[in-house]
């Protein structure tokens, strides 16, 4: 069977037992930040399992291009080297969301590969969770009783948790697995060992095939597990290792998913696949890796520097490389491969086929770029190596092999280890960083060294309590960016918050005495736990030496900041009680326009629940809760009180607490906060969105800004309400506006057929023969370019033979439509589409259609008199 016939018979299977056929996800993954490249099956369906959004069907099944190169799936350093993990694999899947469970999937995998696909019962194995009583989850009984029906106990394996127990995260979906796993040696080997003893241990003729993960548990944050109501399924099988077992081969690059490339690869560089070590591997690799570099830039991603692209760099370069050293290739050869592939996959992964020039272009250069310094480079590390005093290259080599060559650090490693040498992996990260470092300082951003005006370095924080002090400038730092030229100012005592926390800095004055003068503070920001003024007035060098300076923040801003801050706290609480105890801060912004406050949830928060988490806020704020702050607790005190802690924040030994009643608010917090509820006002939630899978995110205004959107709001309704002459219930009155204005346009359609209808019987009567042809050609009146060929065609249709042509003006352009009868288009070759097209020349236009009706559109109708003239010629 070939590897098409297979993939076509797993996808037929599954369709015959009900299954819905999707195509592939993109190899690249978008909207995930937890993920680089698809690594599974489930990928593209995890919010279905997280109850995010529906599936267009209770069962799925489909081929899916998988990329493990990164993360927590990451092959690359076995690709070539084994001979059954790949860069890019296909991972064939079918997936059950809430639908059959355990006894399907097993009986149906069972009988996919025993019947259809003919493998050999007695070299198949099964695994089953053993279960876990740290844990609490059993013994998956279930999956043992039916392989026991299937296949007996004797080839049934145990499981651990690590092998055997799925999860999707630290929290949400998870469940036991069962593998299929297949011993593909040779008769007489298999005489001599057990297949059952080799089963998980990396034997590269006894291997796993297929995974099904059956979801029936989920992880709550406190570690427990709840069985799910819905019952999922999730099964992935490598599409190569299972071509390997059908195809009888015991390399999953002697099937013919490899073949192709492997042959073309053998024949350039005048080898045979099969007798040289380092050769064969150096095929293996390259016909593994130009699979993830073509998919990857076909779905979107190109080479570069960073992340993704840099990752496919890398893949390409280790290619470049084996092919250089192991085959001989000192031209690029890489790109010729594509066409290769892109014919292969045709029909099933069509996106190569189709961009075929461009990934094979890309590819090229590619090449081209690293062969230009690959030699230089391997001379140079060769020399390096053997200089190399001790087993390990330092990371300065490495570093420079990586600046100067563009050796990505894997593979510097890779052709140190084939000379059995190490490479020190934090040495190059240093030098990496130093370069960093020095860029950024040559591209712009340059500081010079803080001037000392007095010996200090206790800086206290007073914005708590005062919003204004008189102080001194302790330094201050002269610094370069992209704004231009600004100061770091440091005080003694500060009323100046500095963002953190999610609250933004202040801005304020700093007031200089004796001199007078007044400098605007722009930002303040902490910097290795002093508190900085930012401000651009370069006056600040003549002042800072200053008897005193009264620093005075933005006390509005402030308010209003303030305001948001405490609003957020009062968000958060009533989030946890409409929502559930879940809802755990992953990030906020609060300054003085909005409030943003993202959180862990995995629905979209509906418009009930927004309702009602603003009625518990307001009237939160309706309490006027008086504020209770406690400095300087000691943090185990603190989560006695029940204190939450706050993402991405780091406490000291003691805490700060803000509590807005006992029962209601009581969080850890630096920030600024009102003296009682009240001050905020109102509160409105203006926007609920996704920021990232299971993380949602809530935007809100307060008081003045509050009151201001409403009043905005009222203006509106206010406006309409006059509009409409102040009906009794506006909604009433703009549904009935939307009704009539509904019917009416049915009438004035209505009306336009009619008159329509009468234009084609007086047309019908000005049907004139000419030059033995019965002909209609006219200037008409119609409202639409449609109507006009409609009546055309209408026309020509009732009349049997005729040539008809209509022209119009209609909102100051020309339109023509020609229809012709079949038998004139044949007795005089004529075509309508032609005519039109030469027609429209007339009117300053184009047009076209088939041989019996077309139609035109000008800019110029002043033309339309000379195209009924012309139309004559073609009588
Ligand atoms: P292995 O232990 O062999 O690496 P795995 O436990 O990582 O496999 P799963 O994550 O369960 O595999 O993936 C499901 C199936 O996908 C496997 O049964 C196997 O057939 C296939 N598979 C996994 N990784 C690769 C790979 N790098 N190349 C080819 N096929 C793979
Ligand atoms: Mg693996």
């Amino acid at each position: 069977m070939t590897s098409p016939e297979i993939r076509q018979q797993f996808l037929d299977f599954f369709k015959s037992k009900g299954h819905l056929i999707v195509s592939s996800a993109p190899l690249v993954a978008k909207n995930d930040p937890t993920l680089l490249f698809n690594n599974s099956g489930m990928a593209q369906f995890k919010d279905f399992f997280l109850g995010n959004g529906t599936p267009p069907s209770k069962r799925i099944a489909d081929t899916q291009k998988c990329l493990r190169v990164s993360g927590k799936h990451n092959d690359l350093e076995d690709v070539g080297f084994d001979t059954y993990h790949h860069t890019m694999f296909e991972m064939l899947g079918n997936w059950s969301f809430g639908d059959y469970f355990k006894q399907e999937a097993l009986t149906w995998s069972w009988e996919l590969l025993t019947e259809v696909f003919k493998l050999p019962k007695d070299r198949i194995y099964v695994s089953v969770f053993e279960g876990d009583k740290k844990d609490g989850v059993p013994f998956d009984q279930e999956a043992f009783d039916i392989w026991k029906a299937i296949v007996g106990e004797d080839r049934i394996i145990y499981g651990n948790k690590k092998d055997n127990f799925w999860e999707m995260g630290e929290t949400g979906p998870c469940g036991p697995c069962s593998e299929i796993h297949i011993d593909l040696r040779d008769a007489d080997e298999v005489a001599k060992v057990s297949g059952k003893s080799l089963v998980n241990a990396d034997h590269p003729q006894v291997v796993e095939i297929w995974n099904n993960v059956f979801m029936q548990f989920e992880r709550m944050a406190d570690g427990s597990l709840v069985p799910l109501p819905n019952k999922h399924v999730d099964t992935g099988m490598g599409f190569e290792r299972l071509c390997m077992a059908i195809q009888g081969k015991q390399s999953n690059y002697d099937t013919d998913v490899f073949q192709g490339t492997i042959q073309y690869l053998a024949q350039k560089a005048g080898k045979q696949y099969g007798d040289e070590k380092w050769a064969d591997i150096a095929m293996r690799v390259i016909a593994d890796h130009i699979r993830a570099i073509a998919f990857c830039i076909a779905d979107g991603q190109l080479p570069s520097n960073a992340k993704a692209g840099y990752v496919i760099r890398r893949i390409l370069r280790r290619a470049v490389r084996y092919g250089y050293t192991y085959l001989g290739f000192k031209e690029p050869f890489m790109h010729e491969l594509v066409p290769l592939l892109a014919k292969q996959f045709a029909g099933v992964f069509d996106e190569l086929i189709a961009q075929e020039a461009f990934v094979a272009k890309v590819i090229y250069e590619e090449e081209v770029s690293f062969l230009r310094t690959l030699s230089t480079g391997l001379i140079r590390l060769d020399k390096l190596m053997e200089d190399c005093k001790g087993k390990v290259l330092s990371g300065d080599d490495v570093f420079e092999l990586n600046d100067t060559y563009g050796f990505p650090i894997d593979l510097t490693a890779l052709i140190a280890r084939e000379k059995g040498l190490d490479i020190d992996e934090a040495g190059f990260n240093k030098a990496l960083q130093a370069q960093k470092d020095r860029s950024r300082k040559d591209a712009g951003a340059s500081a010079e060294d803080w001037m000392i005006v007095r010996e200090g370095e206790e800086v206290s924080f007073v914005g708590y309590d005062e919003t204004q002090t008189t102080t001194q400038v302790l330094k201050y730092q002269k610094v370069q960016n992209k704004g231009g030229i600004q100061y770091k100012v440091v005080l003694e005592t500060t009323p100046f918050y500095a963002e953190s926390g999610g609250q933004i800095g202040d801005t304020g004055s700093l007031t200089f005495k004796p001199s007078g003068i007044t400098l605007q503070v722009l930002d303040t920001k902490k910097e290795n736990d002093l508190i900085v003024h930012f401000v651009s007035d370069a006056r600040i060098e003549q002042v800072a030496a200053d008897a005193e300076v009264i620093a005075q923040i933005d006390v509005n801003r402030r308010r209003t900041i303030t305001q948001n801050h405490t609003a957020t706290h009062l968000l958060q609480a009533a989030l946890q009680e409409v929502l559930g105890n879940h809802v755990a801060q992953k990030g906020s912004l609060v300054n003085e326009a909005l409030l943003r406050f993202d959180f862990s949830h995995f629905q979209k928060v509906t418009d009930e629940e927004i309702l009602k988490i603003e009625q518990i806020v307001n009237a939160k704020i309706a309490e006027n809760i008086p504020l209770l702050e406690e400095r300087n607790v000691p943090i185990a005190q603190a989560k006695e009180k029940g204190a939450m802690a706050l993402f991405g924040e780091k406490y000291g030994d003691f805490v700060r607490v803000i509590t807005f009643d006992k029962n209601y608010s009581v969080e850890l917090c630096g920030g600024t906060h009102v003296p009682a509820t009240g001050e905020i006002g109102l509160c409105k939630i203006i926007t609920e969105t996704s920021v990232a899978t299971g993380v949602r995110r809530i935007e809100a205004i307060t008081s003045q800004q509050a009151y201001a959107l409403l009043s905005e709001q009222e203006a509106v309704i206010a406006e309409l309400n006059a509009l409409l002459k102040a009906p009794k219930d506006l909604v009433k009155a703009v549904t009935s506006l939307i009704e009539q204005a509904n019917s009416l346009q049915k009438t004035v359609a209505q009306y336009q057929a009619k008159e329509i209808g009468g234009l084609k019987a007086a047309l019908t009567n000005q049907i004139e023969t000419k030059s033995g042809t019965p002909a209609l050609i006219q200037q008409v009146a119609v409202p639409t370019a449609d109507a006009l060929k409609n009546l055309a065609f209408d026309l020509q249709t009732e009349a049997g033979s005729l040539f008809c042509l209509l022209v119009a003006e209609i909102e100051g352009k020309a339109s023509l439509a020609l229809a012709i009868s079949k038998d004139l288009v044949d007795a005089k070759s004529l075509n309508a589409g032609t005519i039109v097209r030469e027609l429209a020349k007339e009117v300053e236009g184009g047009g076209g259609g088939q041989a019996f009706l077309a139609t035109a559109g000008g800019q110029n109708p002043a033309g339309l008199g000379k195209v009924l003239e012309l139309a004559q010629n073609y009588l």
